[in-house]
């Protein structure tokens, strides 16, 4: 009998620890993970330089109010803003209270120049930008809002229906929001001439530009952020996921016309930027966005794209498409997923479901070639034996 209430459809299985791209389970099995919580654990499972990260900080401090400063998240900010287009960082906890925040800031700026009017956020049919009420609404998702009543305050456009998106923009649209690379959504990846038309249509309209890169950031994409290759500058960036390596962390980035909006009193989070959480921030920004780690992660993922797509030609009656960037992989079935995935896991590899039958793969960021390998060997099996 369980105490957890039912909101989670669980596998019956549960890890004792994990190491690189490695999970262990409480009956002795090990799996290859391939989903890294969801994006989360860009460097795998107990890197050496977090667990000593957590362990030096653990020793000096963990929490302080944001009453104080707190140099630890200034030195975040810092990096992540020297990294981009942002000129400032609040951070948070999670990825749905980064997008929330992304929406607060894109509001407000709108009320300090005298449009308190200008609220309403664009968005893409069936997106994901997390769980929160205003969120789940963002996303608009029948699935996710049912039974919960209603906020207001978002408009839909269909992915790639350009048409439909210029014309759902009004006298009171704040914002676009969208996710770069969709992840839930099924791994759509936004073309670049696409971004840049989105910045076009924008800076033409005089709305803001927010970009959700909370599962295609931090790396992910084989670029620090994924809207970098386009050469795009959106207004408000949230992050979350792979900044904390596993430590909750959530941040949004923004430019310095619309952090004019945030003055003090308008935003807060108890834990938001606390020591502990910035110190790992901290580590998991050096590691990750160094050239030669980028690089790596490019490599990986054009080797993984060539064999899938040698796999996708062996069995093309099974798999349909191979999408994404980076080491964010969907393989696009042509049937129902869950049996595939089913059969992954009880061949030792981890993976997760994505939209429009996708079965997603998110390996750590520093995965290795030779897990790769082992990895296409099992999908291969798999495919040879659903047939
Ligand atoms: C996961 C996700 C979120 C929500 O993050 P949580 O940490 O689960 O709240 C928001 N946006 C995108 C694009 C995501 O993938």
């Amino acid at each position: 009998m369980s105490y957890l209430a039912k909101n989670y459809n669980r596998k019956k299985i549960a890890f004792k620890h994990g190491k690189g791209s490695y999970l262990f389970s409480t009956d002795g099995k090990k799996y290859l993970d391939m989903l890294s919580g969801i994006a989360v654990n860009s460097l795998g499972h107990a890197h050496p330089k977090l667990v000593k990260t957590i362990r030096d900080q653990s020793k000096k401090l963990w929490h302080v109010s944001n009453a104080f400063e707190i140099p630890e998240g200034e030195k975040l900010a810092k990096k992540l803003c020297q990294k981009s287009f942002a000129d400032y960082v609040i951070f948070q906890n999670s990825g749905a209270e980064a997008t929330e925040a992304a929406i607060k800031v894109a509001r407000r700026y709108f009320y300090s120049i005298g449009k308190p009017n200008k609220t309403r956020i664009l968005c893409i049919k069936n997106s994901f930008h997390g769980r929160t009420l205003a969120t789940i609404f963002a996303s608009g998702s029948k699935k996710m809002t049912e039974g919960f009543g209603y906020v207001g305050g978002f408009d839909h456009f269909d992915f790639g229906d350009h048409k439909s998106l210029k014309k759902k923009i009004n006298k009171n649209t704040a914002a676009i929001m969208v996710e770069t690379v969709l992840g839930e959504g099924g791994i759509k990846v936004i073309p670049d001439w696409c971004l840049k038309e989105l910045r076009k249509l924008c800076d033409k309209k005089k709305i803001l530009l927010i970009l959700d890169e909370v599962q295609c950031g931090v790396g992910r994409s084989g670029d620090f952020f994924a809207f970098e290759k386009s050469k795009v500058k959106p207004d408000i960036v949230p992050i979350a996921k792979g900044i904390g390596g596993g430590f909750p962390i959530g941040a949004v980035l923004m430019n310095k016309k619309v952090a004019s909006g945030m003055t003090p009193g308008t935003h807060g989070s108890t834990f938001g930027g606390n020591p502990l959480a910035m110190a790992v921030g901290n580590t998991v920004m050096d590691i990750v966005s160094t050239k030669k780690f980028l690089n790596n992660v490019k490599k990986s993922s054009k080797f993984f794209f060539s064999k899938l797509n040698k796999l996708k030609e062996k069995y093309p009656s099974i798999i349909k498409e191979i999408r994404g960037r980076g080491l964010l992989i969907g393989i696009q079935l042509y049937t129902d997923q869950t049996k595939f995935i089913k059969k992954l896991m009880d061949n030792k590899l981890l993976t997760i479901r994505a939209a429009e039958n996708v079965v997603r793969i998110l390996p750590p960021l520093n995965v290795k070639i030779k897990e790769i390998d082992l990895a296409l060997k099992i999908i291969d099996k798999v495919c040879s034996e659903i047939t």
